[in-house]
């Protein structure tokens, strides 16, 4: 949407009190992220009061599914983009920026006009990206909808099917990034592992990274997220090959119990994820693990939970993060019997953080005393802080950097020797400039 409305000569600008067309991208996987949602949008509501607002879009999942409800809640909305009609974005505003009196419009609510919606499993849109001065680090999708089926998800019924991307596509924008002195990709869709499997162009994941690790010159190429059934030894063997590739696997499993696991209509057992993790481990010893846990599952017993746990501490992952579940509508999971309640999912919530805050730490030793790229994001009074390539960005943790006195430069890659290592975080002594 950037991408396209920069094209049209708008300014865009981060300050949303001098904005005078606000877009709102939404997310609804789960009721935490619609009440975040909502919570921004009428924050921005308040903009068409205190500050130059004109114009409100909501865009994203939330538009897609809740479209009605919101333009019935929030009429100070002026329009919707579904998420099969980021491409509108420049019709929209066009549109509304010709409507002479938006106020009445709304009361005679027309808003109908201005709501893109459906068409969720149309091919990935393609548009120019915009990325902001300064970037060194983004995301690029590669794949979009899923076909699991998973009983507790909505994400099929918004996004839509599988749908790969061209690889020429991935293959252009990856030049723009380049060219524009972009140093990390993280390669996104809901699970890239499948990816080309819809497509005739015999690239799958291990051949589209050996292409962009071979072809480009991205000091990192990270990949989010891949459904377990979907790491094959070929993709640990290009891993291996290829340095650029991070030794980084971020693989929502979302629970290790058995019954719990079929239920959720997952397709893997404990036995089976087990050896998986143990085989990536061995293949590459140095890979960062991490994982996403679903905890108050309906019907979900002490005795699961408590397997849980053990399970996770059997199968220490450097990174795990939990989501209490979620009863979302049309999904199967939503009719299952015996719902946990909202403080036993807290209980539950809270034992599994109290875990996973132990084996994080222990994890983290292992890298005390190597010398490791760290990528500069910031500093904070006399102490900078950075990634590793075991750190996804916005998720993960930071490795803080004594420089020794020595300026930095923010976005630049720089080897550092780690000294300590905290719960989630890591710390280190500059020792030079990295280059690859
Ligand atoms: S694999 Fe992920 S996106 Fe797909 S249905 Fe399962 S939880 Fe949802």
């Amino acid at each position: 949407m950037l991408g396209l409305i920069e094209e049209k000569n708008y300014a865009i600008i981060d300050d949303p009190q001098a904005a005078e067309i606000i877009i709102v991208n939404t997310c609804c996987f789960i009721q935490s992220a619609k009440e975040q949602s909502i919570d921004y949008i009428l924050e921005y509501v308040e903009y068409k009061n205190s500050g130059s607002c004109q114009l409100l879009i909501v865009a994203g999942c939330m538009a897609e599914r809740y479209h009605q409800e919101l333009a019935a809640e929030i009429p100070e909305v002026d329009g919707f983009l579904g998420v099969g009609h980021f491409d509108n974005i420049v019709e929209l505003l066009t549109h509304l920026e010709a409507t002479d009196d938006i106020d009445q419009q709304r009361k005679e609510k027309k808003q109908d006009e201005h709501q893109y919606f459906g068409d969720i499993d149309k091919a990935i849109i393609e548009a120019r990206r915009y990325i902001r001065a300064g970037t060194v680090s983004t995301f690029v999708r590669i794949s979009e909808g899923c076909d699991h089926g998973c009983t507790y998800c909505v994400i099929p019924k918004i996004r839509g099917k599988y749908r790969s991307r061209r690889s020429q596509e991935i293959f252009n924008e990856l030049q723009v990034l380049q060219e524009k002195g972009i140093k990390e990709i993280v390669l996104i869709g809901q699970d890239i592992a499948p990816y080309g499997c819809d497509l005739d162009e015999g690239f799958d994941l291990p051949e589209l990274l050996k292409k962009i690790a071979t072809t480009f010159d991205f000091t990192w190429i990270r990949m989010m997220y891949l459904y377990p059934e979907g790491i094959t030894d070929k993709l640990l063997a290009t891993v291996k090959q290829h340095p650029a590739i991070c030794q980084y696997f971020d693989i929502p499993l979302q629970h290790l119990n058995d019954t719990v696991l079929k239920r959720m209509g997952r397709k893997m057992s404990y036995a089976q994820i087990s050896e998986l993790i143990g085989k990536i481990r061995k293949t590459l010893p140095d890979a960062v693990l991490r994982t996403s846990i679903i905890t108050g599952f309906p019907g979900e017993t002490a005795d699961q939970h408590n397997d849980l746990i053990k399970k996770i501490k059997l199968l220490p992952f450097d990174h795990l993060g939990v989501f209490k579940y979620s009863q979302e509508e049309n999904t199967p999971a939503a009719e299952f019997e015996h719902q946990i309640t909202e403080d036993e999912k807290e209980q539950r919530y809270n034992d599994i953080m109290i875990t996973q805050q132990t084996i994080s730490h222990a994890n983290k030793q292992r890298f005390i005393g190597k010398t490791l790229p760290v990528l500069i994001e910031g500093a904070e009074e006399e102490t900078y802080f950075g990634r590793f390539y075991g750190d996804a960005p916005e998720i993960d943790g930071t490795v803080f950097v004594d420089s020794n006195d020595t300026p930095l430069i923010i976005g630049n890659f720089y080897s550092v020797k780690i000294v300590n290592a905290l719960e989630y975080d890591l710390i280190g002594d500059i020792e030079n400039e990295f280059t690859k």
